[in-house]
């Protein structure tokens, strides 16, 4: 197969790694060995050094152990980004089970569907969060709650003021106490070092995670991702990173670590190169900015709609950003104008690059050194990482420049979807994982996104990609946010509707917004509706759920 993408790499980075044969757990280890009191973890005013994390780890490990955790065993983490997410995480590795990620913000609902499809037979969630899953228990093989609090991990006198911050926003406190199989982190983290056993991993075999996807698009799968895929994806992004300073690099954890894109190239790569995190419980533009000028993170992962938040914070250019050198725009779509807008601000360099949950998840990204950025596409594969445009219709491979669905080979991709062989051979085939987006190389080997291939209108019989109208949207000065839609239609079957959401003190009429859409789309690109919105919804990571919208469109109409 031809490789055109591997003329563009620059010297310094091989078109091939080796990949070493370790549990992903092993990472951390060796960071409390070469870094012992380096900065871990930076979260609301307190620091915890590798030693620290490593320690706290490994107390969790041998507890978990202790309540009946063997390797293979589902333990899930349902916690925002804090401290501990991440002990938990590496505690779980430890104690020989599979990390399942669960939204903290998952309904009983939700919550009790992964529950059961995992099998996860313990969970470490927030203190505010107990109410509910003990309510879902019953219904699961959840044995044991662990139970954690934000307050213990803040500096004084944050860590005495929090809960009043959080009766006013819940309304209430929840003060659990260790009894029967509820346990506390804080009491566990106190108690002496027990024995732990040492499980055999095979790196290629055995599971690290299973991560939910599916959210946005249908019913929620468990990915299956071993040591070997995160591991391999690490390595990845390590190697695009090349002029990165080993242990110097702070990184700002914005991405939530229970999607997989925050926990790959923040709480994975930052581990496995001693660089310290900065953790944020949740995004808002202000606290975002406040922490960049004082912590001075000098990479930051993130979605196009953080990036889109910051920019339009009326007083960002007060703020000092000028410690960022490195940001990867992932999870949508990212605007050319914001890409433009965010380095002009920070100084540093925002580039976009593409993956999904079932490729752990990293595949494509334009160069962070050594090369021009091409805009609108998401770069080149990563090392060892192999993708093609196949047809839809005939499954053919299609030359540079048509568009047909991505395909994508490497060692990052997912062994399969939990329990369920059907789905996983309609994705994977021969080796090949079927993204299901749609887009096109270029002559040089750059690739583009199209769209989802489920996202794509058909109106009238014309074939119609959001993301081109959405481009155009976004270049209109009032548009904060916009998303087009295809809803249904009786004479054209379907139609485009676009929900915009407009900049603080902005105004604009439809009529308005029609005239700029007819002046840079062909006709039947144009929304023939327009709904202006105060916001939309959008997934952990930011990215704006489409169908939602859709499934909202044809709700209203099926009350009609
Ligand atoms: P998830 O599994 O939640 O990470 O979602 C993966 C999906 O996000 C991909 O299949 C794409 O549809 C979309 N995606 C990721 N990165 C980009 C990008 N740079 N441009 C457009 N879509 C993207």
């Amino acid at each position: 197969m031809e490789k055109p993408w591997l003329a563009q790499y620059p010297p310094e980075i091989p078109g091939t790694l080796t990949y070493e044969d370790i549990p992903l757990q092993e990472y951390l280890r060796r960071s409390a060995r070469d870094y012992p009191d380096k900065t871990a973890i930076h979260f609301m005013g307190k620091e915890m050094s590798f030693t620290e994390l490593f320690e706290a780890s490994c107390k969790f490990a041998a507890y978990l152990q202790d309540l009946g955790i063997q390797k293979g065993d589902r333990v899930a983490i349902m916690l925002p980004n804090m401290p501990a997410s991440v002990i938990s995480y590496f505690g779980i590795l430890m104690a020989g089970g599979i990390v399942v990620q669960t939204n903290p913000l998952y309904t009983e609902r939700e919550l009790e569907y992964q529950m059961k499809d995992s099998g996860a037979k313990a969970i470490i969630s927030l203190d505010i969060l107990f109410p509910r899953i003990t309510k879902v228990k019953a219904q699961t093989d959840l044995e044991h709650i662990v139970v954690t609090a934000i307050k213990d991990f803040l500096p004084f006198p944050k860590n005495f003021l929090y809960p009043f911050i959080q009766k006013k926003q819940y309304g209430v406190i929840v003060n659990v106490q260790h009894e029967g199989n509820n346990h506390l982190l804080k009491e566990i983290l106190k108690q002496p070092q027990k024995s732990l056993a040492d499980y055999k991993i095979n790196a290629e075999e055995d599971l690290a995670l299973l991560q939910y996807t599916g959210g946005t698009t249908g019913f929620p799968k468990g990915v299956m991702l071993t040591h070997r895929n995160l591991v391999a994806n690490a390595a990845m992004c390590d190697a695009w990173l090349y002029n990165s300073k080993p242990g110097k690099e702070v990184v700002l954890g914005i991405l939530p670590f229970f999607h997989v894109y925050g926990m790959t190239t923040v709480l994975v790569l930052s581990v496995m190169n001693g660089q310290k995190m900065v953790l944020l419980p949740k995004f808002d533009p202000e606290t975002t900015l406040k922490t960049i000028q004082k912590q001075r993170p000098t990479m930051f992962p993130g979605a196009p709609t953080i990036y889109i938040g910051l920019l339009n914070h009326p007083d960002i250019k007060k703020y000092d950003l000028s410690s960022i050198e490195a940001c990867i725009s992932g999870s949508a779509p990212l605007p050319v104008e914001v890409q433009q807008k965010f380095e002009e601000v920070t100084g540093g360099k925002l580039v976009e690059g593409y993956g999904l949950t079932e490729s752990s998840p990293v595949t494509h990204s334009n160069f962070l050194w050594g090369k021009e950025r091409v805009q609108g596409s998401i770069g080149v594969p990563y090392p060892d990482t192999d993708a093609a445009v196949v047809s839809v219709g005939t499954g053919e491979p299609l030359p540079p420049g048509e568009i047909g669905e991505i395909i994508i080979k490497g060692p990052q991709v997912m062994k399969g979807y939990w329990n369920r062989q059907e789905d996983t051979d309609e994705v994977l085939r021969d080796g090949w994982l079927y993204t299901g987006d749609l887009g096109y190389m270029d002559e040089a080997g750059y690739f583009y996104i199209v769209d989802r291939k489920k996202d794509m209108i058909i109106a009238g019989g014309f074939n119609i990609y959001p993301r081109e109208i959405e481009e155009v949207l976004y270049e209109h000065p009032a548009v904060q946010e916009a998303v087009a839609a295809g809803i249904p239609d009786p004479y054209r079957g379907e139609t485009v509707k676009a929900y915009i959401v407009l900049k603080e003190g902005k105004t604009v009429t439809e009529k308005e917004m029609d005239e700029f859409a007819r002046k840079h789309l062909a006709a039947y690109k144009v929304p023939r509706y327009y709904e202006f919105r105060d916001e939309l919804p959008k997934t952990a990571v930011g990215k704006i759920l489409r169908r939602a919208l859709v499934d909202e469109e044809n709700a209203k109409n099926n009350n009609d």
